[in-house]
């Protein structure tokens, strides 16, 4: 059973001068093992949650970078000018949706991934646990927006 979490969560970059609330759960929780992913987190994989723009709110001075995804899809990444650490990304055609980086909450309870992208690129010695569905590559577009259209139906 997953711990249950109490809302609203708050988050930092690693120095501290970038701070956020999340005041509800996330939508999705990915685990991406693609290699930008792991270029990204200087890590295995990167954690994504994906949350309502509204949702979140942010303090301090974030700094901005733009990369074009394989998919096609703009990507913009926020970071902390500091200390460098990145707090979210944005595709600026879906503004009301943004991707947290999960390892910058303060309560890491909320991270327990409900899905594993990319692990055709996976580290051979991570061990996905069962139950948990997967992905080769990148999932189609739905996977995320059925959790999403519960989420607002619900
Ligand atoms: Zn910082
Ligand atoms: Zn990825």
């Amino acid at each position: 059973m997953p711990t249950q979490v109490t809302y609203p969560v708050a988050g930092s970059c690693q120095c501290g001068q970038v701070t956020y609330s999340l005041k509800t759960a996330p939508l999705v929780i990915a685990a991406c093992h693609c290699i930008d992913c792991q270029k990204l987190s200087a890590s295995a994989f990167s954690l994504t949650l994906v949350c309502q723009t509204d949702q979140v709110e942010f303090r301090g001075q974030l700094k901005q970078w733009e990369r074009l995804a394989e998919s096609g899809n703009r990507n913009q990444a926020f970071f902390c000018p500091e200390c460098g650490n990145r707090i979210y990304h944005l595709n600026p055609e879906q503004p009301k949706l943004i991707k947290l980086k999960g390892g910058t909450l303060s309560n890491t309870d909320v991270i327990q991934p409900n899905v594993h992208v990319w692990i055709s690129r996976k580290q051979k010695w991570l061990e996905i646990p069962d139950g948990i569905p997967t992905f080769e590559q990148q999932p189609p577009k739905e996977v995320f927006m059925k959790a999403i259209q519960q989420e607002e139906t619900a």
